[in-house]
């Protein structure tokens, strides 16, 4: 099909959500962000299948993969559309923006034509399985073995802040498959089926009262022998490659969502009279500044491909992190002594929610410190520091 230049794009992307978010799926509108992941969950799941069936999904894969091939820039319009309508957050983004790239990348013909269709249609959901209670900074450390037996991998050991387990079909999990190997090598990387016996998948009660993650238990789960990315083995190399294409293009739509956080604090800073506070007017113009070089920072790094970017990604990350976290900081002083209580049954309100969910920001995807410590060793030369 031809690809329609980016003005009709946008106008394609921007009539079908308008036409789309009414009706059913009219609720849906601002729903299941942070803290809110317990929000129309059936309902997301339903809506993840509609975009699914009308092609929303894998824009940029490569159409032999069912993609629809498209440029990045058109994917950057449609990310913009979705955060401008305040269509709903996704249950289905692990596998479209995780798995399904590294499946590209590294994943065999039988894998991505087994895999990739339930990524593309919405049908079937993955989690992340790296992090575990002796693992997080220090990936390598991973426990949880893998053991091939009888045609099978049986796995034993336990994940844990696993994101969206709960509504999971499916896991791509770090697993030591051979406990001689040094630390890095000894790793492989499979894909798990969640729902089965052997998984035990709890949810963790986060500061928001939600639960976005999981503890994850695997007692003698079982994936299917060809059910591995890459070699015995290999798992590091795999795992890595994930993690360089975590956030890609979905950048500026996260950005658009900061900018509408950001337009809610200024309201609520007029509407309380925070804002003749003149220490709350300096936060707001330095919060307002943030958010526009991050954005022309985003523009211009879009077009670079992960392998390029040295430690640009660090950096962003960094920044974007910290500028998230004062900004919860400033919709909480913006509301004054209301945002000190929550409503009955602890009900948060979306500034108190924004406070306490970004406290997170400066730890998944990589704390800062760890952000520091690549930017240090691998962008300036400083000295590694002692391991
Ligand atoms: C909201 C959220 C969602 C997440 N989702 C997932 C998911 O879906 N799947 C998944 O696998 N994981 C997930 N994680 C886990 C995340 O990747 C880890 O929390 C992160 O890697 C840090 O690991 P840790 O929690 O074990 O902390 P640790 O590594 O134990 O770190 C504790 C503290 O020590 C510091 N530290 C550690 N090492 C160093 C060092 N070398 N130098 C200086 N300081 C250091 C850290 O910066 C931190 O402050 C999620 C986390 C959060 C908060």
């Amino acid at each position: 099909m031809p690809v329609l230049d980016e003005e009709a794009f946008r106008t394609e992307v921007r009539g079908w959500l308008a036409a789309s978010l009414a009706g059913d799926f009219a609720p849906l509108v601002g729903s299941g962000g942070p803290g809110r992941e317990h929000e129309f969950v059936p309902e997301r799941m339903a809506w993840e299948r509609l975009l699914g069936e009308s092609g929303w999904i894998g824009l940029g894969w490569p159409e032999a993969d069912g993609g629809r091939g498209l440029p990045w820039g058109h994917e950057v319009i449609f990310y913009e559309e979705y955060a401008r309508a305040g269509a709903p957050a996704r249950v289905g983004h692990i596998g479209e923006q995780l798995l399904g790239p590294t499946l590209l990348m590294f994943g065999t013909a039988e894998q991505r034509a087994r895999f990739l269709p339930g990524i593309l249609a919405g049908t079937e959901l993955w989690c992340q399985g790296y992090s575990e209670p002796g693992a997080g900074s220090d990936l390598a450390a991973v426990s949880t073995r893998a053991r091939l037996e009888a045609g099978e991998w049986h796995l034993d050991g336990q994940k844990v802040w696993t994101s969206l387990a709960q509504f999971a079909d499916w896991c791509f999990v770090l697993a030591r498959t051979d406990p001689a190997a040094e630390r890095h090598r000894g790793l492989s990387y499979l894909l798990v089926p969640v729902r089965q016996p052997g998984v035990e998948v709890r949810p963790i009660v986060q500061l928001t009262g939600t639960s976005e993650f999981n503890e994850v238990f695997f007692d003698d789960a079982r994936a299917a022998a060809a059910d591995i990315v890459g070699a015995p083995g290999d798992g590091w190399r795999v795992a890595m490659g994930t993690l360089a294409v975590e956030r890609g293009v979905s950048t500026l739509g996260q950005q658009l969502g900061f900018q509408r956080e950001f337009e809610a604090v200024l309201a609520t800073a007029r509407a309380t009279g925070a804002i003749d506070d003149p220490d709350i007017g300096a936060r707001i113009v330095e919060a307002w500044a943030g958010l526009e070089v991050m954005r022309y920072t985003a523009l211009a790094t879009l077009g670079r491909s992960a392998g390029d970017a040295g430690t640009e990604p660090n950096v962003n990350k960094l920044i974007w992190a910290q500028w998230h976290q004062r900004l919860g900081e400033l919709a909480v002083d913006v509301s004054g002594a209301a945002a000190t209580l929550a409503g009955p049954g602890y009900e948060l309100d979306n500034a108190q929610r924004l406070f306490l969910y970004t406290r997170a920001d400066t730890i998944y995807g990589g704390s800062n410190e760890i952000q520091r410590n690549v930017i240090a060793e691998r962008g300036l030369g400083l000295p590694r520091e002692p391991r």
